[in-house]
């Protein structure tokens, strides 16, 4: 196993084989004793305890009890329990309150993963990721037929034409493109450069594109840089709604930026030693992302001379 980032390391067993049989399924998601991830609205339901916060797991029993009959989808098993997931997001605000306790909210999932035991971080990935593609696959891309949600949520079948529909993951390519003792960095405009924050570029790859392949067109595209040699370092699922972060290094072959204005704010060359202490937070001029991302990762191993 390489490195385990945020959002994954989740431990839960997904039960491949069980969840094709329909009935079991239906038994599991019918036990009052099964227990609930719930969201609403996005945001997952915690318990603070002081600073420190895990995910507060409910009975489906006392969910049905309050009156609520939750749309659910099944996760696995973990350590003989059975575990499912659900978004109120339908369900009356006052009703969903009714269900916590004082010391419970609803925190963003973001915050949560960063938050979280690696663990319970990698649950929310799993549970966010396709509570949502199945709230937003509802209706058949073919014939516009209702679908109905299979084996436990990993599928969706149009109950007219019979269309099987699937999870999907989109994957990103992030990557530290580096030149001898620097290394190239950017600000996309919005959230990085509202927080003036540094980080390494990223794209999706589009369809018919390799890995590698995909980092040398971002690369070029955001910054005019022509790269070469590009490594593999970690991947990293990121729920928001169902990416999959491949993170990479690659040599530079060129030196002079010329990056897209309508997508970058910024795009500069940045020392090791600016980048070293950008990392242990004491640049003044540089900030960079933090644990949570990738990007923070691919940053330090190139900096620290890991890579
Ligand atoms: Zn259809």
């Amino acid at each position: 196993m390489g490195k385990v980032l945020k959002f994954s390391g989740n431990n839960i067993d997904r039960l491949e084989v069980e969840r094709r049989n329909e009935d079991w399924v239906s038994e599991k998601i019918n036990d009052p004793n099964s227990k609930v991830l719930v969201y609403n609205r996005s945001k997952i339901l915690v318990k603070k305890i002081y600073s420190n916060i895990t995910v507060k797991f409910l009975r489906l029993g006392d969910i049905r009890e309050s009156g609520i009959d939750p749309k659910l989808i099944l996760l696995g098993d973990l350590g003989g329990e059975i575990y499912l997931a659900t978004d109120l997001n339908d369900v009356d605000e006052e009703i969903v309150n009714g269900l916590i306790s004082k010391d419970e909210e609803f925190i963003d999932c973001r915050t949560a993963g960063d938050q979280l035991s690696q663990a319970q971080g990698g649950m929310i990935s799993q549970s966010k990721s396709q509570l949502e593609w199945n709230r937003k696959n509802s209706f058949c891309g073919i014939c516009a037929g209702k679908t109905e949600g299979l084996r436990g949520g990993q599928s969706r079948k149009c109950s007219s034409c019979e269309t099987e529909l699937f999870p999907r993951t989109d994957p990103v390519i992030i990557s530290l493109v580096t030149n001898g003792e620097f290394c190239l960095l950017g600000q996309s405009k919005g959230r990085l450069s509202r927080l003036n924050i540094y980080s390494c570029l990223a794209g999706f790859i589009d369809q018919g594109e390799s890995i590698e392949e995909a980092v040398a067109r971002e690369i070029m595209e955001e910054s005019g840089i022509k790269v070469k040699n590009v490594k593999y370092y970690a991947s990293q699922p990121w729920p928001f709604p169902w990416s999959l972060m491949i993170g990479c290094h690659a040599e530079a072959e060129t030196e002079e930026i010329n990056f897209d204005e309508h997508e970058m704010h910024s795009v500069k060359w940045f020392h090791r030693d600016e980048v070293l202490s950008a990392l242990e937070e004491k640049n003044d001029k540089l900030s960079v992302p933090g644990n949570i991302a990738i990007a923070h990762h691919l940053i330090k191993a190139w900096a620290t001379k890991e890579v």
